[in-house]
């Protein structure tokens, strides 16, 4: 693979810290050492996973000759947030569409990142009903901004096509190195499975490598087999985009969907466990929609002895920590 042939901006200062969770792996009684990959202290307003996926969208945009950006997102999107912050960094307009996937659950005083998609300066903010056609919401956006004369480029929600899913090929290559120039052999990774990008780029480029590391992708919103439908499919574009010659396996795509609770969004018991557990043993916060969600599968899966027969597993923390600011209740 030869990732550098792909137009990208340079979002990333270096790579993401691989870090031990001792405190966190005793506290589950030591069956297996727990490992973390950094990827919420990658740069952008906040931090998180979409920086990786929009340092190529945004390339991509600016190749198309753009001025101005349209994404989309759930009301509390770390994607729309990290989008705006890279908007403002390209001095590009940013205009979002929010999906209302909870009925109800716009509020525009809001804290989290509803607060800062405001405070990033956004030019405007729609919101549309759960189940709407996002990408015909965002096209009569861009519609009537080139009628004003602008050029919107619209970034799907999650930046998660292949373009966007290119930076997880490039962060399991990352990864790769990093592991090899520490010395650890990682048996198992573990990631969120929402729009799927992260999920999918990180399949390719294992596959890509022949890394034989298996990896689990708890869900976020969908059920088990639609999911892995769609990571799956991704997965094929994006090793075609990047020149994987090797078919991306069925069965190299894995998802738990028994961590969503009761939907996208909505907490859990054991989404509330794991963000306590990882803030009071190891001093780093999850986010109660996705990184959350996919420690309580992380944990659950451990003490299940899932991971039987393994050394050391790896969690990729995709950030998200903003999000915790709306769902202070959830916490008390
Ligand atoms: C978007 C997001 C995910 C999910 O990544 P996808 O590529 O959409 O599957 C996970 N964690 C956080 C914090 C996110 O914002």
């Amino acid at each position: 693979m030869n990732l550098a042939q792909f137009p990208r901006r340079g979002y990333l200062q270096g790579s993401t810290p691989i870090e031990s969770l001792a405190n966190f792996s005793e506290a589950l009684g030591n069956k297996v050492n727990i490992w973390m990959k950094r990827d919420d202290l990658l740069p952008g307003c906040g931090g998180g996973n979409k920086t990786r996926k929009l340092d190529f969208s945004f390339a991509d945009a600016i190749e198309q000759g753009a001025d101005t950006i349209i994404t989309c997102g759930a009301v509390q999107s770390n994607h729309c947030r990290l989008t705006a912050s890279w908007a403002v960094k390209e001095s590009m307009d940013c205009h979002l569409v929010l999906e209302e996937r909870v009925k109800g659950s716009y509020h525009s005083d809001a804290s989290g990142n509803n607060f800062l998609f405001q405070v990033l300066g956004t030019k405007s903010i729609s919101v549309v009903p759960g189940g709407s056609d996002m990408m015909q919401e965002m096209q009569k956006v861009a519609d009537k901004l080139s009628a004003a004369g602008k050029k919107p480029y619209i970034i799907p929600g999650g930046a998660s096509n292949a373009i966007g899913a290119t930076g997880y090929v490039a962060c399991a290559q990352e990864m790769l190195q990093q592991l090899f120039e520490m010395n650890l052999s990682i048996d198992h990774v573990v990631v969120p499975s929402g729009s799927a990008g992260t999920h999918a780029g990180m399949v390719t480029g294992l596959v890509g490598n022949n890394a034989h590391i298996p990896i689990t992708g708890i869900n976020v919103s969908r059920p088990k087999d639609l999911q892995e439908k769609i990571v799956h499919d991704l997965a094929v574009l994006t090793a075609e985009r990047v020149g994987v010659e090797q078919e991306v396996p069925e069965k190299s795509v894995v998802c738990f969907d028994n961590y969503v609770g009761p939907g996208y969004s909505l907490p859990t018991d054991a989404m509330i466990e794991a963000v306590k557990l990882l803030a009071s043993t190891e001093a780093i916060l999850l986010d109660p929609v996705y990184s959350g969600k996919t420690m309580a599968g992380c944990i659950d899966l451990v003490r299940k002895d899932y991971f039987a027969g393994c050394e050391n597993i790896l969690f990729l923390h995709t950030g998200g920590s903003p999000a915790l600011y709306a769902y202070l209740d959830t916490f008390r």
